[in-house]
């Protein structure tokens, strides 16, 4: 048996995808247990055509019966299997598997070398295999991996996101930041992202030095015919979205890092999850309180930034944080609209060109009620007859609730005398969606 170090990368189609298939298929290989994977390393292509992509690089150790010959025809396998043409030299790839180390083995045949003769020169290489095996002695030079790393040029700036798959490796590497005295601020997101969630992004940098964003569509705040499958699943180009932010880590788990068999601890949400969404999703604050709870103990974020677009579900974990005294700080960060007015959502992808033009009517009815609230009127029941029939006349018929409610507990308004928010939920076509507003009186 040996253990071996592998280096995994990927710059073409659905990266991150490649790399956790190249991953899946070593795992089921019957004389390979993988033993440790390291994170996702955004890396500049070195070499190549011009306009390659970014790739994302890693490192796994295994144990394996195979000589290394062996080892590095099974890799050749998993690559041809998941679709790799080995073309152009340095030309974009699917996946790129290598073996760097095998123990402390020396091989120098033309088709086999290990170690890999270039790795000591690259750090897309041993960045993440110092993550995961930087006390390894690569056995020419003597050095550990952890020293070839700190050999080479300052590399950082080649260097872009790391994205993490394990809660365990996620929270390690904040406590870590932590502990070297950085601030660490935290955005949660179900992925599909556009600019409202990237304006997260930048207002988090705000606040932090390290931005850790988390991509995970959350099973538990999903109805039983709510949208849970088809809701987009759009990771790649999530990840260059967060890259080009300047995100500094993104957490994506799988269902089951997040949920693990026998998973049955839930969050009892606080009263104010109890009306408008709370009536039409049953459940839905539960699992978002859930998930929220978890996720600010895997990543052990100073602040967590939330946008207003679900001004329930901030109020409700800005609640949660105060009861359960959650050592975080909540920022609410504004709703960030399409130009003609729209509240942006991963769910507007799902309407037809007539629909979009419909949904219109939602940003229109709260315009209206903000308008009516300016000049002065104080009757609630005025304000809203006319949000619902601006809503009805652009032909949209199921509203869920289109009222005016106190902004701290989300008690329906009957008159203005104080702060208030109007809020909005309806069905366009298909599609549900939600948008709110907050209301000045003079
Ligand atoms: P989601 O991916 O829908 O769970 O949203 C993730 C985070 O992005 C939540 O805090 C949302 O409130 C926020 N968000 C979604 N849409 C917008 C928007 N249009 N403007 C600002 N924040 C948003």
């Amino acid at each position: 048996m040996a253990a071996c170090l592998l280096a995994l990368g990927s710059n073409q189609g659905e990266r991150i995808a490649n790399l956790l298939a190249a991953l899946a298929e070593l795992r089921s290989h019957p004389a390979v247990s993988v033993e440790r994977v390291s994170s996702f390393l955004e890396t500049r292509p070195v070499g190549g055509p011009p306009g390659q992509s970014n790739y994302f690089n890693a490192a796994a150790i295994v144990e394996t019966q195979l000589a290394p010959a062996e080892l590095i025809a099974a890799l050749l396998k998993i690559e041809k299997k998941l679709g790799r043409e080995r073309s152009e030299r340095w030309g974009p790839r699917t996946i790129d598997l290598d073996v760097l180390l095998c123990g402390d083995q020396v091989i120098n045949q033309p088709e086999i070398a290990v170690p890999h003769p270039r790795m000591q020169e690259r750090p897309f290489v041993l960045a993440p295999a110092a993550e995961i095996a930087g006390d390894w002695v690569h056995p020419t030079s003597q050095k550990t991996i952890g020293q070839l790393l700190a050999s080479l040029p300052d590399t950082s700036g080649d260097l872009g996101l790391r994205v993490i798959t394990s809660p365990g490796e996620i929270q390690a590497a904040v406590l870590e930041l932590r502990r070297e005295g950085r601030r660490v601020a935290l955005v949660p997101t179900m992925g599909a992202l556009h600019a409202g969630h990237l304006s997260l992004v930048h207002i988090a940098r705000q606040h932090a030095k390290i931005v850790v964003a988390t991509i995970f569509v959350n099973p538990t705040q999903f109805g039983p015919h709510e949208d849970f499958g088809k809701y987009p699943r759009t990771l790649d180009a999530d990840l260059q979205a967060l890259s080009d932010a300047r995100c500094n880590l993104v957490f994506v788990p799988s269902q089951a890092d997040i949920y693990p068999p026998g998973f049955s601890t839930y969050v009892e949400p606080p009263a104010v999850a109890q009306p408008l969404e709370g009536v039409c999703r049953p459940g839905h604050f539960r699992g978002v309180a859930t998930v929220v709870l978890k996720l600010f103990h895997v990543v052990p974020a100073h602040v967590a930034c939330f946008g207003q677009k679900d001004f329930q579900q901030l109020l409700v974990i800005r609640r949660m944080v105060e009861d359960l005294s959650l050592p975080i700080e909540i920022v609410s960060c504004p709703i960030v609209r399409e130009p003609d007015g729209l509240a942006m959502s991963s769910r507007n992808r799902y309407l037809s060109p007539a629909e979009r033009q419909q949904a219109l009517a939602i940003s229109q009815a709260l315009e209206r009620a903000a308008q009516l609230a300016a000049a002065g009127e104080k009757n609630a029941a005025a304000i809203t007859s006319q949000m619902h029939s601006i809503l009805k006349q652009a032909g949209i018929e199921r509203i869920d609730y289109a009222t005016l409610a106190d902004p701290e507990t989300l008690t329906e308004l009957k008159t203005l005398d104080g702060p208030a928010v109007a809020l909005i939920a309806a069905h366009v076509g298909k599609t549900r969606l939600i948008d709110n507003r907050l209301l000045n009186s003079p």
